[in-house]
């Protein structure tokens, strides 16, 4: 063997969800909005000056764009951190506030990045198990404060360790959604540590963590434009933080590359903030398809998760998950499957327009006709 081949990083990448190349499929496999970004969007793209956009780098500070998220969420400048989608802000918050020797928790089922993340960083991590056939996550197995003063513990009275917290919520590929004051009790159970909230689904739910930041100094919130406003293409995702943590997330990013937001996905996305009416629309859009299709899943036979999200989470009760899978992948309809046990016979699915859910709704009584 070479010499060199010990000196290799051997990571197991994310295998993220397939982008066919052909437009004559339905793709419901990751999430994406089937609608366009608000026409401001295309408007703000066209009208810049693109010579001069392509031939300087862009504002390493995304300044103007720091600026209108400060503005829309009613906050100041520097709780806010702009990075190249939330997969880039998640992996700057990981690199920047998991520095423990203790493990990092997260559930068993949730966004599979978090692993591979923690795996590429040498962060120590543990899974913590859902509870039961409803995939719940219950804040008492994050730690709580012991009635009797002993500090945080779990359950059986052990002290709690953690090195720090990642939720999603409403977490994926479930879809289902933690209340406010459930997060609020992870908070309370974890004040010396920094706990992440990947909220890359939240505009589809009722309730955000927002308003307990002014209480935590330790919560990040992590937010992006992939899915509610249409811009997955574009690669922009935030984090809402105190200053502190934010001040940090900057200097590791800077210290990885300078440049990492296009000028073109600035513009496109400070336009995208002020359709506001636009925006709430499609999202009115998604969330009527959300119910129909949640129906017509139920009708055929289908465990369906009650979903805060663009996708429902559905297993069909006469066949596997793989099967309706390949079944409807051969007739181009792309959703996602994830090898896993305990999830393998849900199909994720993403919410598309009431035609395409429709062509899938025929899809799958052909499949089970
Ligand atoms: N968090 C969760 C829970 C997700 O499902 C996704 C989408 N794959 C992301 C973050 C990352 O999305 P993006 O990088 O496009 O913002």
């Amino acid at each position: 063997m070479r010499k060199w081949e010990d000196n290799l990083r051997r990571v197991e990448p994310y295998i993220p969800g397939e982008q066919p190349q052909s437009q004559d499929v339905i793709k419901l496999n990751t999430n994406e909005n089937p609608y366009p970004p608000s026409p401001k969007v295309e408007e703000a793209i066209r009208s810049m000056d693109l010579g001069t956009a392509m031939r300087k780098y862009p504002d390493p500070e995304s300044g103007k764009l720091v600026r209108a998220l400060a503005e829309y969420y009613g906050t100041d400048r520097d709780h806010i951190f702009v990075g190249m989608g939330s997969d880039d802000v998640l992996a700057t918050a990981f690199m920047s506030f998991f520095n423990s020797d203790n493990p990092i928790v997260f559930p068993d089922i949730t966004y599979s990045f978090y692993p591979v993340w923690a795996k590429l960083y040498g962060i120590p991590y543990k899974e913590i198990p859902l509870y039961g056939d409803g995939f719940l996550l219950r804040p008492i197995d994050y730690g709580y404060i012991d009635p009797d003063g002993d500090g945080i513990t779990d359950e059986s009275g052990e002290a709690v360790t953690n090195g720090g917290v990642v939720i999603a919520n409403p977490n994926a590929p479930t879809g289902i959604m933690l209340s406010r004051k459930d997060i609020e009790k992870i908070l309370i159970a974890n004040p010396d540590v920094i706990v992440i909230v990947d909220e890359a689904y939240v505009d589809y739910a009722d309730e955000s963590a927002l308003p307990l930041l002014p209480d935590y100094e330790n919560l990040v919130i992590v937010r992006t434009f992939s899915k509610s406003r249409a811009m997955a293409g574009m690669r922009i995702g935030f984090a809402i933080a105190s200053p502190r943590l934010i001040r940090v997330m900057n200097d590791v990013a800077q210290s990885v590359n300078s440049y990492t937001k296009s000028a073109t996905s600035l513009e496109a996305a400070v336009a995208s903030l002020q359709d506001e009416e636009y925006f709430r629309a499609r999202i009115d859009d998604v969330l009527r398809t959300r119910a129909r299709t949640v129906m017509e899943l139920k009708k055929r036979s289908f465990n369906v998760l009650p979903s805060s999200t663009n996708f429902v989470f559905a297993a069909p009760t006469w066949t596997t998950g793989e099967d309706l899978y390949d079944g409807l992948r051969e007739r181009d309809i792309y959703v996602r499957h994830f090898s896993k046990e305990r999830i393998n016979n849900y199909l994720r699915i993403t919410i598309g327009t009431d035609e395409q859910m429709n062509d899938l709704f025929a899809a799958i009584d052909d499949i089970h006709a």
